[in-house]
Formats: structure tokens, sequence, C-alpha cells
């Protein structure tokens, strides 16, 4: 059977599209968030029933489901869990490759922070290394209020 399109080789086209939008962080995102741009603090959430100290902070607890939780400040220095290093230059990304990805583990808190490593080779970057927080110096109440990660000498 033919139709109007037989011989013609469909064309498909990339783009897209810009759709602005806000959205309520919620009260313990936003004490996070608050938190890392004026007090240049790093504040997490200690469950009142197990005891575990989540960064970021969790308004309840996912392992025994207990809320509330208490704010308890962590430390700015912990120690990287895992990374992953990203050597491909993708449009997503802001920053020149190679990037460092790891997880950090900071003093004081039960879960990992994922987060830039920073001021060092991926090839000297190592699980159970040291790191503390450099701040942005442009601080805007963001993740990226945390500018890095960088090795504690
Ligand atoms: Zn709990």
């Amino acid at each position: 059977m033919n139709t109007l399109f037989d011989g013609v080789e469909p064309m498909v086209y990339e783009s897209g599209i810009s759709v602005p939008y806000n959205w309520w962080a919620g009260d313990t995102a936003s004490r996070f968030f608050v938190g890392l741009r004026d007090e240049q603090k790093i504040w997490g959430t200690r469950c009142v029933s197990c005891g575990m100290v989540r960064v970021p902070p969790r308004k309840s607890c996912p392992k025994c489901f207990h809320s509330p939780t208490d704010w308890v400040e962590v430390s700015s220095e912990g120690v990287i869990q895992t990374f992953t290093v990203a050597r491909r230059q993708l449009a997503a990304l802001k920053q020149s490759v190679p990037i460092i990805f790891g997880l950090i583990r900071l003093d004081g808190a039960d879960t990992s922070l994922l987060h830039y490593i920073g001021n060092i080779s991926p090839e000297a970057a190592h699980i159970g290394m040291r790191v503390k927080v450099k701040f942005s110096e442009t601080r805007k109440g963001e993740i990226r209020d945390i500018a890095c990660f960088i090795p504690v000498e």
C-alpha cells in the first residue's frame, strides 16, 4: 500500500526547550542550604530513634521511619569512600574534564555526600584519602556552595 511518505527519508532532529520553573526545597533542604550559604557549616540530621546521622539531611529516617530528627553539625573534613573520574567532556559538564566525583563521609556522619574532588589529579586520588570542604566564594544556598573537597594536607 502506498502512502504519502513512501520513499521519503524520515528526518528526526534533536533540540531542546527551556522550561524555567521554581519549587520549594522543603524545610529540611532549606535548612541545609542556608547553613552552607550563611554559616559555611555542614548540617546533618540524627535520627532520635536509631542515632544515624545523615548528610545530606533527611526529614525522617529511611531506616526506621522515625520522625522527627535532630540537627547536628558535622565536620568539614572526611574520607573518600569511593570515586569515579569523568574523562569525556559532555555538554552537561560545566567543568573541564577530568572531573573526580567522590562519595565523602564527613566525620560525624554515617552516610556519604556526593561531590567533586578538587586540587588533585585522578591518579593521586584514592579511597580512604582525607579531604576537607572548600566553600565557594559566592554562595547562593545550593549544593555548589561547596566548590569541592580537597585533600587535607
Ligand atoms: Zn532511625
